[in-house]
């Protein structure tokens, strides 16, 4: 059998300096190779693997037969962006961890092989029959724009809401474009332009216009798709101080507002040396952004240990490529202060101790501390929902129910909160991981639910 088929990479010493993708898309030839290896299981555990159960068996079969479009059609039934899944997707946790070949030797290449179709391809808008119905979305990220695109296909006219400037959420002002360029987005946003799905930047749902606002507009149903943008911090001393920023502000500014650019309102401080805490997806891209525009010395500092650290196995070892370093065993303590700029930080030393709820060994402290030089801090240890929207409902009177953390309570199957004809899903109503197939995943129920109640009004 061939061996598993790699994408062509940029030399870590050169891509350190750019924002250029990282890696190429598979050649048609690496592409075939790589589809003829797969064994077309009867009971495909691939699919179940993947949070969508993609087709995947079909669609690769359909590459081997060099049918591209055909492959195209079958990813696009489940899921909206193949060339965003195909890179960003924890696949080696997914589709690619259930593969049986990866038993006795390595899983099929099933990430490589969605974003090289993905890249192909374009979705089918077939004929569209207006309803006459409305619906509205707020925000337009993984969930927003995929319910966006059923709702559409169904017929409704579909207005998104967004609070930025930009379109696409995390997609756009997270993930970094060495990682998911931004051709692949706008192409997939201006699809849905072409639909008929009318995009409104700028608007603030829940102060410049409220949900309770947008139904008495007409609206007959409305899908929040707001996400999880609030970042948690550590809650220790210095934490106030010049040059700590918490990854969301961090990673916004550089993407969304090119923060690292000569000439910009929006600077952004590059010191020599920083400590990025967390290691989660969102602290690798923190770190090799940080690579990017030169920080010296790029730390990421985690309390678990290596086999912990719960980011994408690819990125790590990309951010080891380009030269970041990697502290385990450490956790936050203080932040030194000089004249109100951080000037080091203190850790102090963890074992891992007994498995904790989430069935890691949880950190415990050793009593030891050990200082690190540092000039920035970046805090990547998660995000919980904004609470703009949640708020104002309550103010006008319409019981939402969310839970303890603020996150919008919904139905699982239909994504249903507790008010009526107002539907949830994504990270701001999170039913699994917070990742960007299960939005998408969220997106199509709520659609699928909202089309079901529009048949019998
Ligand atoms: P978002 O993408 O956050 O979109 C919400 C949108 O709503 C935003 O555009 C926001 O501006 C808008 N909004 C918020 N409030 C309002 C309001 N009041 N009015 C109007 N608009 C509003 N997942 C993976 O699967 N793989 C990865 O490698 C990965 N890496 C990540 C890296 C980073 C840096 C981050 C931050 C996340 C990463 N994730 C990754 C997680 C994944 O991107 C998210 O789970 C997913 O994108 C969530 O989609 P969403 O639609 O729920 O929310
Ligand atoms: Fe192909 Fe692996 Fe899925 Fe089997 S489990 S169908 S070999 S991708």
């Amino acid at each position: 059998m061939a061996v598993r088929q790699r994408q062509h990479e940029q030399d870590p010493m050169i891509r350190r300096t750019n924002f250029d993708a990282v890696e190429s898309n598979l050649t048609d030839e690496q592409a075939k190779i790589e589809a003829s290896r797969c064994l077309n299981c009867k009971n495909p555990k691939c699919v179940d693997g993947c949070p969508v159960n993609i087709n995947i068996p079909a669609f690769i079969k359909e590459i081997k037969e060099g049918n591209i479009e055909k492959a195209g059609e079958v990813i696009r039934e489940s899921s909206l962006l193949p060339s965003v899944c195909g890179r960003v997707c924890p696949q080696e946790r997914q589709c690619e961890g259930k593969c049986i070949l990866g038993i006795k030797s390595e899983p099929i290449a099933i990430g490589a092989l969605e974003r090289y179709v993905g890249d192909a391809t374009n979705i089918k808008i077939g004929e569209i029959k207006e309803t006459g119905k409305k619906v509205a979305i707020v925000g337009s990220g993984c969930a927003g724009i995929t319910a966006a695109a059923d709702l559409r296909k169904a017929g409704h006219e579909v207005v998104v809401f967004e609070a930025l400037h930009k379109l696409g959420g995390v997609l756009r002002y997270g993930i970094p474009p060495f990682r998911l360029p931004r051709t692949f987005l706008d192409k997939e946003i201006k699809n849905l332009k072409d639909m008929g799905v009318k995009f409104i930047t700028n608007v603030v749902v829940g102060k410049s216009i409220t949900i309770k606002q947008l139904e008495e507009d007409g609206f007959d149903a409305i899908v929040i798709g707001s996400g999880a943008g609030l970042p948690k911090m550590m809650g220790i001393a210095g934490e106030n101080l010049n040059g700590v920023f918490s990854a969301n502000e961090f990673l916004t500014r550089v993407n969304l507002m090119q923060a690292n650019m000569e000439e910009t309102p929006t600077p952004i401080r590059v010191g020599e040396k920083v400590a990025i805490i967390g290691g989660g997806n969102v602290a690798m891209d923190a770190a090799r952004v940080a690579v990017r525009i030169g920080f010296k010395e790029v730390y990421i500092v985690y309390r678990r240990t290596e086999t912990e650290l719960p980011a994408r196995l690819e990125e790590i070892r990309h951010a080891k490529e380009e030269g970041v370093i990697f502290k385990f065993l450490h956790a936050p303590k203080e932040i030194y202060n000089k004249d109100g700029y951080v000037a080091g930080m203190q850790f102090e030393i963890m074992e891992l101790g007994e498995p904790d709820e989430s069935g890691r060994r949880k950190p415990v402290s050793t009593g030891k501390t050990v200082d690190l030089d540092v000039d920035t801090v970046i805090v990547a240890l998660g995000t919980g929902p904004n609470p703009t929207i949640q708020a104002s409902m309550l103010r006008d009177n319409m019981k939402l129910e969310t839970n303890p953390k603020g996150y919008i309570i919904i139905d699982a199957e239909t994504g249903a909160t507790s008010v009526d004809k107002v539907y949830a899903g994504g990270d701001v109503a999170p039913t699994g991981s917070s990742t960007a197939i299960n939005a998408m995943g969220a997106g199509k129920r709520a659609a699928k639910a909202i089309n079901e109640y529009l048949e019998t009004i």
